[in-house]
């Protein structure tokens, strides 16, 4: 599955919900969904816990882009098209 296919799916699921919910409450959900990440990265003891706050994550994420109605997959290669941002490597030269 594509990222433009996982939008797609959060949009069949739940875009109407989130529409109403809009942007600021949805963007208030996906910074809760990353500080769970988080506490669950911290823990450190329960994979498939973290694995289902990654899955809560892009799921926020995509909702936010479906109400905007920003193209997540598009954005991300034309950001990030297999090189660098700064050395334009594949994989990153840059030193830390
Ligand atoms: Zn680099």
């Amino acid at each position: 599955m594509h990222i433009h296919e996982f939008q797609e799916m959060m949009h069949s699921l739940y875009f109407k919900r989130d529409s109403e919910r809009g942007v600021n409450g949805t963007y208030n959900w996906l910074v809760d969904e990353i500080a769970e990440l988080g506490e669950e990265l911290k823990k450190g003891e329960d994979r498939e816990a973290t694995e289902k706050e990654f899955a809560d994550v892009i799921a926020w994420l995509a909702s936010l882009a479906n109400i905007i109605g920003i193209d997540h997959e598009k954005a991300a290669i034309n950001k990030y098209n297999y090189k660098c941002l700064k050395c334009q490597q594949t994989p990153c030269k840059c030193t830390f």
